[in-house]
């Protein structure tokens, strides 16, 4: 999954109640955390894209994809949340861990079978819901929707231009995700896929960190002018 995986960035246990134990730019690096290790890896080329024995197109992710490394990495970005921000508690932990953990959760439901259950290990999930290409868009996107619409209903913005600023940026979200893997699952559904085409290696990796962290920015930005409605200074 790619723009999916922002839908549960929203996801706190006191969103909607009180102040969020997590910031929301603070989630969307949390539910990415695992593609930037593999962001990572790929540009030292200890992983990235691959093909698979029938010709289609998978990736080669041993350590930042496999079940257990996902769960070390999910429990270690706690720990890390935990060590900066202590008033979280033990709350904090588990929203940032659970956060990390859904990434994989999404992409056990659309890649096609590259997901190891341990590094090295030679059995691979994946349920594919990304050959169906029209399907797969829509789900990533109902998820990116929902989560906004919540977060838009949970916080008050100080200007209009707050409101426009959140659904521009799913606009420019939807745009990405039609780029990135709409258009290559319908190519590949054709019969007319080129996996030469597009970056590779560190070009890829680089890219994709951009994309992230440029993500995390803009979202940080509009959480600015749109803070909790039920946040102390805002109640009343
Ligand atoms: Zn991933």
């Amino acid at each position: 999954m790619f723009i999916g995986h922002y839908g549960p960035a929203v996801w706190d246990t006191q969103r909607g109640k009180e102040t969020p134990l997590v910031t929301l730019w603070q989630g969307f690096l949390a539910v990415q955390f695992i593609d930037i290790i593999w962001a990572v890896l790929t540009i030292f080329g200890i992983e990235g894209p691959s093909v698979a024995a029938d010709g289609t197109p998978v990736f080669h992710i041993p350590w930042s994809h496999s079940l257990l490394t996902s769960l070390i990495l999910a429990g270690f970005a706690g720990l890390m949340f935990r060590f900066f921000k202590p008033s979280a508690g033990s709350r904090g932990f588990w929203v940032i861990a659970g956060l990390v953990f859904s990434h994989w959760i999404l992409d056990l439901i659309v890649h096609r079978p590259d997901l190891p259950l341990y590094p090295g290990g030679s059995l691979m999930l994946g349920f594919g819901f990304w050959n169906f290409p029209i399907a797969a868009y829509v789900l990533e996107m109902g998820l990116v929707f929902s989560g906004f619409l919540f977060w838009q209903r949970v916080t008050s913005a100080k200007s209009k231009r707050y409101d426009y600023a959140l659904w521009a940026f799913f606009i420019v979200m939807a745009a990405l995700q039609a780029y990135v893997i709409l258009i290559p699952g319908l190519a590949l559904q054709a019969g007319n896929f080129d996996a030469s085409v597009g970056p590779r290696g560190p070009a890829l990796g680089v890219t994709t960190l951009i994309i992230f962290f440029g993500m995390a920015s803009i979202i940080s930005w509009i959480e600015k002018g749109r803070p909790s409605k039920f946040s102390p200074q805002n109640l009343g």
